[in-house]
């Protein structure tokens, strides 16, 4: 028998969702009457548009056709990268420097690969777990103990903060992880906050990996939606971006990656090349039919349905962002994010998430498992369909749950 994989057994618990998705299992099998609604994952919910939706058929189309037929395009198609460059990045970048993707989680997965299991490594407090379960498996976590892991920094995201963190604890030649509009705190860095995180970066000679997931709910226009609206962001800062969120995505799997060539390790070797080399071996394209999708969804009429994708989970944000003001739950996000960041003081996470469950059969979040500095809060996610979310937020409203 071979031995286990040793930073495998490291991984503190099982990952968060698949212990919800018990959890909810254990509840409905001993309620089979409760109509239970998630408010909990972070899963779309909301059917394909018509023109992003034709764009996959015509991929699909092509596919079949002697005259358009493609096989594997390690690279992503030319004209994709070049609309997301347009549409994304004011034209900034060269199409080499754009790497297109089966999803931005995929691409954090194999992004650790390029730093290896020696790398310093700085999260916000709380995080989408990837980012720190990865670097578990990839061993550059260190061990656990009852303050987190060894290896990684914890960079607190708190109300007294106002969720953007102290940067002067960052180590030097670290590996920064950080995400706005935040999952899970809803939270969105300003421009003057994400130049600080980039100045921070370039003295201490770290990385950024920049989570830009849920860039196309930011409606204030006065937040950035890159990293690289930050200057010098381009000599420190990879960022990740998906269509999971703004085109519903998730189960047609398109992402994206931007690695400037400017980008140097400290023996000064390009980022770019080892990156260039890491998705040729690990990875062997997106699917070309996902691609004539974001194709689609990059045009003017994909772009409307784009806005009114996310404006329809945005409303739903509102509802219950309404919901919980009623109730005098402090609360954060929800406004350019799809997540709303809700406070207990005083009490335990899962045990929020467990009343919310008996008594208003609601599946919600732990903040908990987003890190120790999620305790006591619980995330709503405004992913479901607006009759689940209007029934949810009475249900929060009417039941005595609190
Ligand atoms: N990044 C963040 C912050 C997320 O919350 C998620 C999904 O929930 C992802 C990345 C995953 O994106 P994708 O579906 O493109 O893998």
């Amino acid at each position: 028998m071979l031995k286990r994989n040793i930073h495998i057994a490291n991984l503190k618990a099982g990952y968060l969702f698949p212990e919800i998705a018990r959890r909810r299992r254990d509840f409905a099998e001993s309620h089979p009457d409760a109509k239970i609604i998630s408010l909990g994952v972070g899963n779309t919910t909301e059917p394909l548009l018509p023109h992003i939706c034709e764009g996959l058929v015509e991929g699909a189309r092509r596919l079949g056709n002697v005259k358009t037929y493609s096989g594997y395009m390690d690279e992503g198609l030319e004209e994709l990268r070049v609309l997301i460059n347009n549409v994304f990045y004011n034209s900034q970048f060269a199409a080499d420097e754009i790497f297109i993707s089966d999803g931005a989680k995929c691409d954090i997965g194999r992004l650790q690969t390029l730093f290896g299991k020696d790398v310093k490594t700085a999260v916000q407090d709380p995080s989408y777990p990837v980012y720190v379960d990865g670097s578990v498996i990839s061993g550059a976590a260190g061990a656990w103990d009852d303050s987190g892991y060894s290896g990684i920094t914890y960079l607190p995201c708190t109300p007294e903060n106002e969720y953007f963190p102290d940067l002067s604890v960052i180590k030097t030649g670290s590996l920064i992880y950080f995400c706005s509009p935040n999952n899970p705190t809803g939270a969105v860095a300003a421009k003057d906050q994400l130049s600080l995180l980039v100045k921070r970066a370039l003295e201490t000679n770290s990385i950024i990996i920049f989570d830009a997931a849920y860039s196309e709910y930011i409606r204030d226009s006065s937040l950035p939606k890159t990293i690289y609206a930050i200057a010098g962001a381009e000599n420190c800062a990879i960022e990740v971006n998906s269509f999971s969120k703004s085109a519903g995505f998730t189960g047609v799997r398109l992402g994206w990656s931007i690695v400037p060539k400017t980008l140097k390790f400290s023996g000064g070797e390009s980022v770019n090349a080892d990156w260039a080399r890491i998705q040729s071996t690990l990875f062997n394209g997106a699917s070309n039919i996902a691609q004539f999708g974001a194709l689609a969804a990059l045009s003017g009429e994909g772009r409307k349905e784009l806005t009114a994708l996310t404006d329809f989970y945005l409303e739903n944000a509102r509802l219950i962002q309404n919901a919980a003001q009623q109730l005098s739950i402090e609360c954060t996000g929800g406004s350019n994010s799809p997540y709303i960041w809700a406070r207990f003081p005083g009490e335990e996470s899962w045990d929020v998430f467990k009343r919310i469950l008996e008594k208003c059969h609601i599946v919600t979040t732990p903040g908990s498992g987003f890190g120790p500095s999620g305790e006591s809060f619980i995330r709503f996610s405004a992913f479901g369909h607006r009759e689940s979310v209007e029934e949810a937020c009475k249900r929060l409203l009417t039941v005595n749950w609190r």
